[in-house]
């Protein structure tokens, strides 16, 4: 990884990393960062990005995402998200990437969303499919299994 794609020195997350701009930083490791969503949907709507920039998650090395999650669950337990026998209580993992599928920053960030009542957080739109089409789900697998294979996935 060549250190001078690590940053992008216009990127507002870049900036929040480097601390050229405050952030309600929660949590930091070598490759990871964490802070409170200005705009938060729900009380505690934190944003969770790798400190490498890049617009979409394929642009991210792993060793920068590895951090990632492990972050996360952290976070959802000191956010009393993930209490053993609360019910009624939970959140949403939501990572956007590119414009048409709601991405408004352009440097990687998976937002945890908590989702403590049906008004705040996450409201999602589900288009699916009505009843399962076995036919063209099985050619849509032969195709992605040939691709895995020739790209030496499998
Ligand atoms: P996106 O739509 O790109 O997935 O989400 C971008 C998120 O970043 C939004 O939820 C927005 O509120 C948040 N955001 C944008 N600028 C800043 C900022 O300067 N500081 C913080 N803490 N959050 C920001
Ligand atoms: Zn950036």
């Amino acid at each position: 990884m060549s250190k001078a794609a690590a940053h992008d020195a216009s990127c507002i997350f870049c900036k929040i990393i480097k601390g050229e701009i405050p952030s309600f930083k929660l949590l930091e490791t070598a490759h990871a960062y964490s802070f409170l969503d200005i705009q938060p949907t729900a009380p505690g709507h934190t944003l969770i990005i790798p400190k490498y920039h890049g617009a979409k998650l394929t642009d991210i090395p792993d060793e920068y995402l590895a951090d990632v999650l492990p972050m996360t669950k952290k976070l959802a337990k000191i956010l009393d998200l993930d209490v053993a026998g609360q019910a009624g209580v939970g959140y949403n993992l939501l990572q956007n990437n590119g414009k048409i599928a709601h991405q408004e920053v352009p440097h990687v960030h998976f937002h945890l969303i908590p989702k403590r009542d049906e008004k705040s957080g996450l409201i999602v739109g589900w288009p699916a499919a009505e009843t399962p089409d076995f036919e063209g789900l099985g050619k849509l697998h032969k195709e992605l299994v040939a691709k895995l294979e020739a790209a030496g996935e499998q």
